[in-house]
């Protein structure tokens, strides 16, 4: 089979029309390429398989890949899967899937499923994964049972009407381990979010798990640092809420997620004003005592210090830490996020008095250990407060032997 056949299916325009036009094929999941020589059709050129909706610049590319690209056997897979977009999902789920086995592969060495109980998954034969806080033997599953798991929470709550929240908090269960109540994070992360895609990609456009699915691709797609794939599903998914007309905190978030792939990718000063756009709607829209705004204050903070405006970053951080602390508590993710950035603040610029750099090692050495207790040693940010940890002590040291006490 050829391999260019698979990786190079498309969307259906119909379905996403706004989609950013330039997307390398191996990076997401908007492919707006020839299937056969690649050639950029943007959303609109080109010609489609009336069967499978595969994409082509014109007929010969079409007529080729029938009859020498072996379209003639794959055609009919496509559509029986559910068309290119569904085919698409499915198989960037698998690639997803053997990526995130294998980065796990040393860790799960000799563990079981916690959920099917096998090394191997029976059917798909993939390998375990664990990327949460779960420690010892808890914690190894199949991304494929994980799925599995979070679709039939999620089916059940909505055959039996069982509302809103309990909807949300089944919804968890596609990002956020049942065991040690932690996000999922790197590639394991983006695995689930092409699970989840591909769980709910068929429904209509509008449905809200859809929707939400479509959220948890573009994160884990960042998770797995694939920012500029990430950026072209959140354009994609910011369109469409355009289009379909959603509510306002729901505009928020699209945006908050487009504009931390932007600072992701160095684009500082596209994503601060992104940042700050979302932290003052926030404010106006839910007040300053509301996770949303706290969590949009951290982002327009970070994305401050990222462009070295850092009295701006520390003075808005000093204002809301105390806040989050009350709403979320000194433990959660948040609080200890907006104190890591804190210290960054504090280290980061060149100004910084033998005293900041005091400060941001007392401040970072205690978050580093609540985020060790609570998200674990291999949280990414566990990982860069001891990183930073270890540059500011080694800075400090040198001061101090310079300067006499
Ligand atoms: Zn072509
Ligand atoms: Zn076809
Ligand atoms: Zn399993
Ligand atoms: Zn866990």
């Amino acid at each position: 089979m050829c391999q260019r056949d698979a990786s190079n299916v498309q969307f259906r325009r119909k379905e996403l029309p706004h989609a950013a036009a330039a997307t390398h094929p191996s990076n997401g999941m908007i492919l707006t390429q020839c299937a056969v020589c690649a050639t950029d059709l943007g959303l609109s050129l080109g010609k489609k398989c009336g069967r499978c909706s595969t994409r082509y610049c014109g007929p010969e590319c079409q007529k080729q890949h029938w009859e020498q690209g072996g379209h003639d056997k794959l055609c009919k897979l496509i559509k029986k899967a559910g068309g290119a977009e569904q085919y698409n999902a499915n198989k960037k789920y698998a690639e997803a899937v053997a990526v995130a086995a294998e980065k796990c592969a040393a860790d799960t060495k000799g563990q079981t499923c916690y959920i099917c109980t096998q090394a191997l998954h029976w059917k798909t034969k993939e390998g375990l994964v664990r990327m949460c806080a779960c420690r010892g033997t808890a914690g190894f599953a199949h991304v494929s049972c994980l799925a599995e798991q979070a679709k039939i929470l999620l089916e059940e709550a909505e055959e039996n009407n069982l509302g809103q929240e309990a909807m949300q908090s089944r919804w968890e269960r596609w990002h956020t381990c049942s065991l040690c109540e932690q996000h999922y994070h790197g590639v394991v992360f983006c695995a689930l979010g092409w699970a989840c895609w591909k769980t709910y990609v068929g429904r209509p456009e509008a449905d809200t798990a859809r929707m939400s699915a479509m959220r948890l691709l573009g994160n884990g797609l960042g998770e797995a640092k694939l920012h500029e794939a990430a950026l072209s599903v959140q354009e994609t998914e910011l369109a469409m809420k355009r289009r379909i007309g959603v509510p306002e905190s729901e505009m928020l978030l699209v945006q908050t997620c487009l504009a931390n792939s932007h600072a992701r990718l160095g684009r500082d000063e596209q994503a601060s004003n992104m940042l700050r756009n979302v932290y003052y709607g926030r404010v106006r829209l839910n007040g300053e005592q509301h996770q949303q705004t706290i969590l949009a204050a951290l982002n327009y903070a970070n994305a401050l210090l990222n462009f070295k405006r850092f009295e701006e970053g520390k003075s808005l951080l000093i204002k809301m830490i105390p806040v989050a602390r009350r709403v979320l508590g000194i433990s959660n993710e948040i609080t200890l996020t907006m104190r890591w950035n804190y210290a960054r603040a504090l280290y980061e610029d060149e100004g910084a008095t033998l005293v900041d750099l005091r400060e941001a090692v007392a401040t970072m050495e205690e978050t580093e250990r609540t985020a060790r207790r609570v998200l674990g040693d291999a949280h990414p940010l566990t990982v860069d407060i001891e990183r930073a940890l270890q540059n500011v002590r080694a800075a400090l040291a040198v001061r101090d032997g310079a300067a006499p006490a």
